[in-house]
C-alpha cells in the first residue's frame, strides 16, 4: 500500500475514535442520571409498600381502641344488669351487651383480617428489599463501567493532538490540508473504504477501470461523486467472504 494512503488511513481511524470518545463523554451525565433514576424506581417502590404496612399498623392501634372502648361499655352494662328492677330493663340491658359483643366480635374480625394484609405487605417488603439490593449491585457495576468508558475516551480526547501530529509528520502539507477540508465537509469521513465496486460512503458505483485502480491501493484516489479519498480493504478481502 502507498505509505501516505495508509497514514491517511490512520488518520481518519484517529479522527473516528476521537469522534466517537467525544460522543460517549456527552452522553455520560444522561447515562448517568438514568441509572439513578432506574434505582430510585426501586427505592419508591419499597418506600410505598412501607409506608402502606405503617398505615395497616396504625389503623390496627385503632380497632384495638375501638374494641377497648366497646368493652368498657360492656364491663358498664354488666353492672347495670345487677341493678335492673324491670323485666322491660333487664331486656333492654341484655339487648345493649349483645350489640356490643356483636360489636366486638366484628372489630375483631376486622383486626384479623388486616393482620394477614399486614403479613403480605410484610412479605411483600421483603421481596422489594432483595430486588432493590441485587439493583443496587447491578448499577454501580454498569456505573463503573461507564466511568471506566468516560476515563478512557478522555484519555484519548487527550492524546489526540499528540496521536495526530506523530501520524501527519510525514504527510504532505497539501495532502493533510484535503484530509481536513473533507473530514470538517464530509460529516468525520475523509477516507473510505469501497465495497463492491462502489463507494463505501455516498454508494456511488465506481467506473470500473477506477475500481481497478482503487484495488492496487497505490494512488490517491478520489471519489468522483463525494471526493473522499478511497481504498480497498484489504483485511476484509484475505478473510473468506460469507456466502
Ligand atoms: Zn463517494
Amino acid at each position: 500500500m502507498l505509505p501516505d494512503l495508509e497514514r491517511l488511513i490512520r488518520l481518519q481511524e484517529l479522527e473516528t475514535a476521537v469522534d466517537r470518545a467525544r460522543l460517549a463523554i456527552e452522553a455520560f451525565p444522561a447515562q448517568r442520571a438514568a441509572l439513578a433514576a432506574r434505582l430510585g424506581e426501586h427505592a419508591g417502590r419499597l418506600e410505598a409498600a412501607e409506608g402502606r404496612l405503617a398505615e395497616h399498623r396504625a389503623a390496627r392501634r385503632n380497632l384495638e381502641k375501638d374494641v377497648a372502648a366497646v368493652q368498657s361499655r360492656l364491663t358498664r352494662f354488666k353492672d347495670q344488669l345487677m341493678a335492673v328492677k324491670t323485666n322491660k330493663e333487664y331486656h333492654a340491658v341484655q339487648s345493649e351487651i349483645a350489640g356490643a359483643n356483636a360489636e366486638i366480635q366484628r372489630l375483631e374480625d376486622r383486626i384479623l383480617e388486616g393482620m394477614l394484609e399486614a403479613d403480605e405487605l410484610s412479605a411483600d417488603i421483603d421481596r422489594l428489599r432483595t430486588t432493590l439490593a441485587e439493583e443496587e449491585t447491578v448499577v454501580g457495576e454498569e456505573q463503573r463501567r461507564l466511568e471506566q468508558d468516560r476515563d478512557r475516551s478522555r484519555g484519548r480526547v487527550d492524546s489526540y493532538a499528540g496521536d495526530r501530529a506523530a501520524l501527519v509528520a510525514d504527510l504532505p502539507p497539501a495532502l493533510l490540508d484535503t484530509f481536513d477540508i473533507l473530514i470538517r465537509g464530509r460529516r468525520g469521513i475523509a477516507v473510505g473504504a469501497v465495497h463492491d465496486g462502489r463507494c463505501g460512503s455516498c454508494q456511488v458505483r465506481l467506473r470500473p477501470q477506477l475500481y481497478n485502480d482503487v484495488r492496487l491501493n497505490q494512488r490517491l484516489i478520489q471519489c468522483e461523486s463525494c471526493r473522499r479519498i478511497l481504498y480497498y480493504p484489504i483485511e476484509a478481502d484475505a478473510s473468506p467472504r460469507p456466502s
